[in-house]
């Protein structure tokens, strides 16, 4: 009988190393999940423990075997292979929980982002600016938006189709997020409107920012490739409306009213430009008339 408790209490000891060795696997997945920093360190320091009572567990199934088995070993081995398994089922919530984690994470950036053209959406613009807004208030900070909207964008569509209309929305929404600076924020304010929201920033910054922005779009064709088609390029223009925030604003809505009469203001004195709301400085090219807005 005793020969027989012993072969058991190795059987489980054997048991409980198999299973540090499986938990090893989530393990390595929630290291994979975490960015370099203290807690993906304290992991390493967990596998590291993990494999130093694998040892132990070993050792111990070794200093077992030839032994007169006793109750003792079978509680002892027991609690071996129990803990084993209390390790494994840690390691394994933990990936559950981290993979949770990038998953809610990943549904929360796509319900704010707009799918056409990357940069955040309606939905975000309604909470985000309201925030920027009062931060800039309570700690008299200056804060600029600009509001872009594509010249004859109608044209597009109608000439190229409205899947080449959505390319030239990304086109912007991508030559948007490579100009601005990592504090501003890019949304798609209306159809093929997009604003940037520049905390920090003077209305003469931003009619700089809003400037360069119009001449990236300016002298960066969108090249379209498709089927049946040759390689085509399609050149198109923004008009731009900058507005900062004014001690007379009452809210978000007062500051995006005056971006969409400056905009307003360089649709009417002829498109391709940088308007504030409140001085006639026009920024950009002449009169599109005499040069088309959009070329293929
Ligand atoms: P303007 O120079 O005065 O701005 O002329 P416009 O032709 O650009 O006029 P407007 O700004 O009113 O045009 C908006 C057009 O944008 C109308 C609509 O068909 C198009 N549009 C809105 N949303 C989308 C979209 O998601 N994809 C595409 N392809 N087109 C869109
Ligand atoms: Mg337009
Ligand atoms: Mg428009």
């Amino acid at each position: 009988m005793p020969a027989v408790i012993v072969y058991v209490a190795i059987a489980l000891v054997l048991a409980g190393a198999a299973t540090l060795v499986a938990a090893l696997l989530p393990l390595a997945r929630v290291i994979g999940e975490l960015p370099a920093g203290r807690t993906r360190r304290t992991w390493y320091l967990q596998g590291a423990l993990t494999i130093f009572f694998l040892v132990g567990y070993l050792a111990y199934a070794a200093r077992l075997w030839g032994q007169d088995g006793n109750a003792d070993s079978l509680v002892v081995s027991l609690v071996f292979f129990f803990g084993a398994c209390f390790v494994w089922l840690n390691f394994t919530l933990a990936m559950r929980t981290a993979l949770d984690v990038r998953r809610i994470a990943l549904l929360e950036q796509e319900s704010i982002t707009d799918e056409v053209t990357g940069v955040y959406n309606r939905r975000y613009l309604q909470r985000r600016p309201q925030e920027a807004f009062e931060s800039a208030r309570r700690y008299e900070q200056p804060l600029t938006i600009l509001l872009l909207d594509i010249d004859h964008f109608k044209r597009i569509n109608d000439e190229h189709g409205h899947a080449v209309g959505d390319l030239a929305l990304r086109h912007l929404g991508e030559l948007c997020l490579n100009t601005v600076r990592a504090t501003d924020l890019v949304a798609r304010y209306g159809g093929e409107e997009l604003m940037v929201i520049a905390p920090h920033t003077t209305v003469a910054q931003g009619v700089v920012l809003a400037e360069r922005l119009r001449q990236r779009v300016e002298s960066t064709p969108l090249v379209v490739h498709s089927e049946g088609h040759p390689r085509r390029e399609l050149k198109f223009t923004l008009s731009v409306g900058v507005a900062a925030l004014s001690a007379s604003d009452a809210s978000c809505g007062a500051l995006f009213e005056r971006a969409d009469r400056a905009l307003y203001r360089a649709k009417a004195s002829g498109r391709n430009r940088v308007m504030t709301d409140s001085h006639p400085a026009a920024h950009g090219a002449g009169n599109p008339a005499t040069r088309p807005a959009v070329k293929a």
